[in-house]
C-alpha cells in the first residue's frame, strides 16, 4: 500500500507540512470506550490515508482552548461528544443549515481558516432507515428530546416524513423539540407526555428510540406497550452498546422489523470520514470494526 499523501490533502496552507499524518479528533468527557478512533482508524488504514484519529478527555472548562489548540495544530477536523455538543457553537466560525436548525455540533471540519459546526447523527440515521424502510410520507414517533433525538427529528422530517410525534418524560424539553422541528421543517409535530407505558398510535409507520435508555443495560425497559404497536411498524433504537436492546427484543417478538444503532453509528463516523478526506470510507470494515470493538 502506498504511504504518499493524495494531493488533494497538499492544497491548505495551515497545514504545516505533508510529510506528517493529518489529525481529526474527538472531545468528550467522559470518553474511555467511545469506539469512534477504532472504527476511524481502520477505515483510514483500508483507504490508504497517513490520517490519525486521537480520543481526547475535555473537561467542559478546556473545551476553549481545545479548540484552539485544534486549529492552532493544523488538525483537519474532530467529532465532538457529551458533554461538549452545544458549547462548542460559539467557538466555531459557522454551522452548517442542519447544525443550525438543531443548535447542536457532532463534528468539526476545517475549510482554510475556518472551523465549520456540523451535525451528521441524523443523517447517519436516516441513512441507516432508508433501506429498511423509505420515510417519505411516514408517520414516525420519536421516544426522548435529548441530543439524538432532536438531530434525528429534524433529518427525519426533512427526509420526508409525513407526521412526527415526540414523546418525552420531561414536558418541557419535549414540547420545545415538537415547536423546533414543526418550526423549522415545516412537519405537522405533536408532542405527548410520556407516563407510564406508551400506547403507539395504530398507525405508526415508524417507532425510534432516541433516549439512553438500554444504553449499557442489556435489561433496560423502555416504557412502550409492544401490544399497541403494529407488526407492520419498523422499530430502531440508536442506543448501540448492546446493539440487541430489550426494546428491539419486544420488538422482534411483536413481528415487528427492527433497525439498531450500530448502522447509525457507523455511518454518521462514515459521513464525516468522507467530509474531511473526500474520500468514501468503505462502511464494511468500519461495521466489522465498531462490533469487534463493542464484541457485538
Ligand atoms: P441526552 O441526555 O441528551 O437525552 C436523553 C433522553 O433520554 C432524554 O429525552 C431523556 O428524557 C430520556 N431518558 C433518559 N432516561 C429516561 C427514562 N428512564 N425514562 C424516560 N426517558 C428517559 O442523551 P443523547 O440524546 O445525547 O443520547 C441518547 C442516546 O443516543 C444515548 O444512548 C447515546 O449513546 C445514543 N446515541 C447514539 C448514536 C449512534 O450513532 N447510534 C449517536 C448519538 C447518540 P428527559 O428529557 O425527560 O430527561
Amino acid at each position: 500500500m502506498s504511504r504518499s499523501f493524495d494531493p488533494r490533502f497538499r492544497k491548505d496552507p495551515l497545514v504545516p507540512t505533508d510529510d506528517i499524518p493529518q489529525i481529526v479528533c474527538c472531545f468528550g468527557q467522559p470518553v474511555a470506550g467511545n469506539p469512534t478512533q477504532f472504527m476511524m482508524e481502520r477505515a483510514f488504514a483500508a483507504a490508504g490515508l497517513e490520517w490519525r484519529y486521537l480520543t481526547l478527555e475535555v473537561p467542559p472548562e478546556g473545551l476553549a482552548d481545545a479548540v484552539r489548540g485544534l486549529r492552532a495544530m493544523g488538525f483537519r477536523g474532530g467529532n465532538l461528544t457529551i458533554p461538549h455538543k452545544v458549547a462548542v457553537i460559539p467557538l466555531l466560525d459557522r454551522l452548517t443549515a442542519a447544525a443550525d436548525m438543531m443548535g447542536a455540533v457532532n463534528c468539526m471540519i476545517r475549510e482554510g481558516k475556518e472551523l465549520i459546526g456540523e451535525n451528521t447523527d441524523g443523517k447517519g440515521f436516516v441513512e441507516s432507515l432508508k433501506p429498511v424502510v423509505d420515510p417519505t410520507g411516514k408517520r414516525v414517533v420519536l421516544l426522548g428530546a435529548g441530543g439524538a433525538a432532536r438531530a434525528v427529528a429534524i433529518e427525519t422530517a426533512l427526509a420526508g416524513a409525513a407526521q412526527l410525534t415526540i414523546v418525552n418524560r420531561s414536558l418541557e424539553r419535549g414540547d420545545a423539540l415538537a415547536k423546533l422541528v414543526q418550526d423549522k421543517t415545516g412537519v405537522p409535530t405533536t408532542f405527548v407526555a410520556w407516563q407510564g407505558d406508551y400506547a403507539a398510535p395504530g398507525d405508526v409507520d415508524v417507532l425510534i428510540n432516541c433516549t439512553s435508555i438500554g444504553l449499557n443495560d442489556p435489561s433496560g425497559r423502555v416504557p412502550v406497550d409492544f401490544n399497541t404497536v403494529p407488526p407492520s411498524c419498523v422499530v430502531a433504537d440508536v442506543v448501540f452498546n448492546p446493539a440487541e436492546t430489550q426494546f428491539l427484543k419486544a420488538a422482534k417478538a411483536r413481528g415487528c422489523k427492527t433497525l439498531d444503532g450500530l448502522g447509525m453509528l457507523v455511518n454518521q463516523g462514515a459521513i464525516a470520514f468522507r467530509t474531511w478526506t473526500g474520500v468514501e470510507p468503505n462502511r464494511a470494515v468500519m461495521r466489522d470494526a465498531v462490533e469487534e470493538f463493542l464484541e457485538a
